[in-house]
């Protein structure tokens, strides 16, 4: 071979080489284009099913692969475990999220023992805190990838596949996994904080501020929509005698249930509050004066078919009884401060009457309440 020919055969080499070098540059750029792209959609995501959704978007754009799913662990149970080895828990306790579908909780098959193999997988790299691959039976292999935030694993990411990947690619389902997992605990945290924020601790159903607010929404779209609000307003009778005869826990346990039947008796777009003390609220939209005295008898007979409260100073049992004031306001005329008025008025009046009854009104005209009278 001449001299001239074995430069061009190098060059030729060269060429090649820096036309490979150049694709994997291109190639490397794509990826780091779309991480940081997933990066910055996820970072914000205020709901954990964003993340998800953004997270398969684009792993479906980085690599080729068979199927993909998410295993999320209850995060309030991955918060809460200890250590580096974090127990999982039972696999049918991990909501699957399957790539394609609608993205449901569904339970995973039981499993006799311990999970089995094609979960043993999933479970050793949250356990481990490391990707995980298998060869299954399929011919497919499997990728377990950990997600991994604040050193606690929430969860998995699987991927099943028809070739093994690359390092470079492993590495890139790592870095989106990771940027994921730190993304789905924000959201998750901010979910927390707003639950705290809105809900009242002991009864769970909306604190005062929550549910005047979302009154105050209804209101608004009541005359938008021009439909009616109605409002109720219980308040638990002699409740200061139970806490006296029986003791501050059983109090407490009897507003826990009052309000888990009043939950049950109510529809889900009706909103529940505690207003205060032993006194709850009800917004029902759409009902009208007729229909909210139905929903209030029904609520004041469930309070009062309770089993009684035992314990504490005396031997005798309390039987619970509530008084409900309610009233239904027009879109012409409905607004938060008037719906407050006459519910408070109607529960006076049931007081008044003698306790454990529904009174309404709905008469814009509202007397003042005593102490004003008096006044
Ligand atoms: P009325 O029929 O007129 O409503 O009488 P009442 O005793 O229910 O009303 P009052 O306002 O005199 O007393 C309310 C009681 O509710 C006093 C308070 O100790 C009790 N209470 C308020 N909040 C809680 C709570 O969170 N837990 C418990 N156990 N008791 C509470
Ligand atoms: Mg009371
Ligand atoms: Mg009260």
């Amino acid at each position: 071979m001449t001299r001239e020919k074995e430069e061009l055969v190098q060059l030729e080499t060269y060429a090649a080489d820096l036309s490979r070098t150049y694709s994997e540059l291109r190639r490397h750029l794509h990826h780091l284009t779309a991480l940081h792209e997933v990066n910055t959609r996820i970072a914000s995501a205020l709901d954990p099913d964003e993340v998800v959704a953004g997270m398969l978007d684009s792993l479906s754009e980085l690599l080729t692969y068979q199927t993909a799913a998410i295993y999320l662990l209850d995060l309030d149970v991955a918060v809460a475990a200890e250590g580096p080895h974090t127990v999982v828990p039972a696999a049918n306790t991990l909501a699957r999220l399957r790539a394609g579908r609608a993205m449901q909780e569904a339970p995973l098959p039981e499993v006799e023992g311990s999970a089995a193999p094609d979960e043993g997988t999933i479970v050793e790299a949250m356990r481990d805190h490391r990707t995980v691959g298998h060869m299954l039976t399929s011919g497919e292999l499997q990728l377990a990838v950990p997600l991994l935030a604040g050193g606690r694993s929430l969860g998995a990411l699987e991927l099943r596949l028809g070739a093994p990947l690359g390092e470079d690619d492993v590495k890139i389902v790592e870095l989106l996994a990771a940027a994921a997992a730190v993304a789905l605990q924000n959201a998750h945290l901010y979910q927390e904080t707003q639950r705290l924020a809105t809900t009242d601790a002991l009864t769970g159903v909306s604190n005062y501020r929550h549910f005047h607010n979302l009154l105050d929404l209804e209101v608004q779209r009541a005359r938008r929509m021009d439909y009616a609000v109605g409002l109720l307003v219980m308040d638990i009778d002699h409740f200061k005698l139970v806490n006296d005869r029986h003791g501050h826990p059983v109090g407490d346990l009897a507003l826990q249930g009052v309000a888990e039947q009043l939950r049950k008796r109510l529809r889900r777009t009706d909103v529940i509050g505690r207003l205060g003390g032993e006194e709850f609220g009800a917004i029902l939209p759409g009902d009208s004066l007729a229909e909210v005295a139905i929903v209030a008898e029904k609520l004041r007979h469930a309070v009062e078919e309770m089993p009684p409260l035992f314990g504490g100073m005396t031997a005798t049992p309390t039987s619970l009884t509530m008084s409900v004031g309610g009233t239904s306001l027009g879109a012409d005329v409905v607004d938060r401060q008037l719906l407050i008025s006459c519910a408070d008025h109607a529960l006076y009046e049931a007081k008044r009457n003698g306790r454990n009854q529904v009174r309404l009104w709905s008469d814009p005209v509202v007397p003042a309440p005593p102490e004003r009278q008096s006044a």
